[in-house]
């Protein structure tokens, strides 16, 4: 998960009660993906209510600020953990920038096979929405129990993947002894990698955090500026 900007104004669509058109302006503000696992193009993409309708008034449905793009996955896991485990469940909203979500939440995955990717606070007094924001990521990627664990599983991997292609990259820069054009090229690809615009953002930030502090990779990684 990682800030983005709420696009505006709201589609004009909304004000008859109409979603039309309102995808893709969801699609165009979230570079394509999941606001919560930040899956790319995600086949089951769907309009998500962040405030359930059932929890407020009809105005809430068609109210542009709560609505976001979610996978079928996280969309069922949300569902999930708030009707079923803590109705009390209030999440970090990715369009406040009040809160920078990469500087609050630590996202490991380092891209071994078969590895659970580990979801924490960042920092020691974590607020009850970054602990909230937490559960639930926890669950979107490592639930282990009836028929979304599968899901789970396969959306794990597609990280583990994303987190190898950007570990080739930077073992290709480090190691080959290259022309300095074709250095800055990979370097090129690594920024690609690292980019709001690209999938798993948050993992990849911390990778680079953890491992390449005061590195000539500081430069390439997407600027989230708190309000
Ligand atoms: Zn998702």
């Amino acid at each position: 998960m990682i800030n983005f900007r709420r696009a505006m104004p709201p589609p004009k669509k909304l004000q008859e009660r109409s979603f039309e058109g309102v995808k893709n302006c969801l699609i165009e503000m979230q570079a394509n993906k999941c606001y919560m696992c930040e899956r790319k193009a995600p086949d089951s993409s769907q309009i998500e209510h962040f405030i359930p309708v059932s929890k407020g008034s009809e105005e809430l449905k068609f109210s542009w600020e709560n609505l976001f793009l979610a996978c079928g996955h996280c969309n069922s896991i949300k569902n999930h953990v708030s009707d079923r485990q803590d109705p009390a469940l209030s999440i970090l909203n990715c369009t406040d920038y009040s809160t920078i979500i990469t500087d609050a939440i630590h996202f490991q995955c380092e891209g071994k096979p078969r590895e659970r990717v580990i979801i924490k606070s960042a920092s020691e007094n974590p607020t009850k929405q970054v602990l909230d924001t937490i559960k639930l990521l926890d669950q979107i990627f490592n639930y282990n129990s009836e028929s979304l664990a599968f899901d789970a599983k396969v959306l794990t991997d597609e990280v583990i993947q994303e987190m190898k292609k950007l570990l080739d990259l930077l073992h290709t820069y480090e190691f080959n002894s290259h022309s300095i054009s074709k250095k800055e090229g990979i370097k090129n690809d690594i920024k690609d990698a690292l980019s709001v615009e690209s999938p798993f953002t948050a993992f990849k930030i911390w990778y680079i955090k953890r491992y390449f502090s005061n590195s000539e990779f500081d430069d390439l990684l997407p600027i989230f500026e708190i309000n």
